[in-house]
């Protein structure tokens, strides 16, 4: 958790929660996030943005590049993709505020246990792939990989 970060998108209205995998990348690498609302305005750019579900993230590859090699990471083209799909700059949890939904949802299930405890095992095992399954058929790039 203590590895979150929280980042406003260029509108204001929203959050997405990052996660820098190994700490080689920081916040400095993510030039702007836009959410559904002002991701509408942006001319994408492939070379620098990665749009995943109407959120836009536009990396400063420039920046990445120089943590990464850093780190001994030299990939043969760096690409926003690559940036996203090894984790060094991506969404914490399968999209920019599911950590957030994941506490709530939990909350509800976690007092399910006082009344029934079987019934919570059952809905605790099989809420995580509930979650994948929607996650995945509304489209979010992380969660076509489990
Ligand atoms: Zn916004």
């Amino acid at each position: 958790m203590c590895n979150n970060h929280r980042l406003s998108c260029s509108c204001g209205q929203s959050q997405a929660n990052l996660l820098f995998k190994n700490h080689i990348l920081n916040p400095s690498v993510i030039n702007n996030i836009f959410c559904p609302e002002c991701s509408r305005n942006v001319n994408f750019d492939s070379e620098s943005m990665l749009a995943d579900n109407n959120w836009i993230l536009e990396f400063d590859v420039v920046i990445a590049r120089g943590y990464l090699h850093r780190a001994n990471i030299n990939p043969s083209s760096l690409s926003p993709a690559f940036i996203f799909d090894e984790g060094y700059a991506s969404w914490n949890g399968l999209t920019p505020n599911e950590l957030d939904q994941r506490l709530v949802e939990r909350q509800q299930i976690i007092g399910l246990a006082k009344q029934d405890m079987h019934l919570y095992l059952e809905q605790i095992k099989r809420w995580g792939s509930r979650r994948a399954k929607k996650f995945r058929e509304a489209g979010w790039r992380k969660a076509q990989l489990c």
